[in-house]
């Protein structure tokens, strides 16, 4: 990276600790959460026009229509998940591959799925660049979650559908934690669900939201 366009490495790497900081005093209380945000170069995983913005706490567009989500709700939705280190994670929705850095560093792996086949590519770069090993991108509908690499301790699914998709629950380890935005398309609850045996679940709002949608068998029609 060098400093004669935009700002430097430097310069984003105070913008980024700042915005943490901010995150502290908002509502996120997990310091393992916290330290992971302050060590993934979001702006990175941003289109090259947009990095200048990485660091204020917003929503950005990725390409596609989709969106990278702001960095709060990232940080909301990773502690939801309550993870300790040991964990095999599903993500559905790779989309720029940031949410994915941040779990890689939570967690002993991180599976993740995105549909769109440019945004797959351009993540699963990004994340090489990074030096991120423990994620492993697959293109394909992960409304349906990846039997083959199930059980998972946690599901974060980053688009929001109709429903919980009920693959995804079923492929929730024991106490596993899934966390998602369901509901209508124009707004969605962010809605965490608890496995607490083999066929019941606990099921949490945890606040009110807006994705992109979910588009697959488990979601919205494409
Ligand atoms: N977690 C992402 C944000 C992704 S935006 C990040 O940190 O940048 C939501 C993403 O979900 C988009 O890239 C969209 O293409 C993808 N998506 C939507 N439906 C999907 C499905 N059924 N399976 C996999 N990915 C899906």
């Amino acid at each position: 990276m060098t400093a004669s366009r935009g700002i430097g490495g430097g310069a984003y790497a105070r913008a980024r600790q700042r915005l943490v900081k901010s995150l502290a005093h908002q509502a996120v209380a997990d310091q393992r959460v916290l330290a992971a945000l302050g060590a993934v170069p979001r702006h990175r995983l941003l289109p090259e026009a947009l990095r200048e913005r990485a660091y204020a706490d917003l929503a950005l567009p990725i390409g596609a229509g989709q969106t990278i989500s702001a960095p709060s709700v990232v940080a909301a939705m990773t502690e939801a998940l309550e993870l300790r280190g040991e964990e095999s994670v599903l993500e559905v929705g790779t989309g720029s591959g940031y949410q994915a850095a941040v779990l890689a560093r939570l967690a002993a792996r991180v599976v993740s799925i995105e549909r769109l086949p440019r945004l797959a590519a351009d993540a699963r770069r990004a994340l090489d660049t990074l030096g991120v090993t423990n994620v492993l991108v697959h293109l394909g509908d992960g409304s349906k979650g990846r039997a083959a690499d199930a059980p998972f301790d946690a599901i974060v699914v980053t688009a929001g559908g109709p429903e919980v998709p009920q693959p995804l629950l079923q492929q929730l380890a024991p106490a596993g934690r899934l966390v998602g935005p369901f509901g209508a398309r124009e707004e969605q609850a962010l809605v965490r669900m608890r496995r607490t045996g083999p066929d019941s679940f606990e099921r949490e709002v945890l606040g009110r939201c807006r994705f992109v949608d979910l588009v697959g068998t488990h979601g919205w029609a494409a």
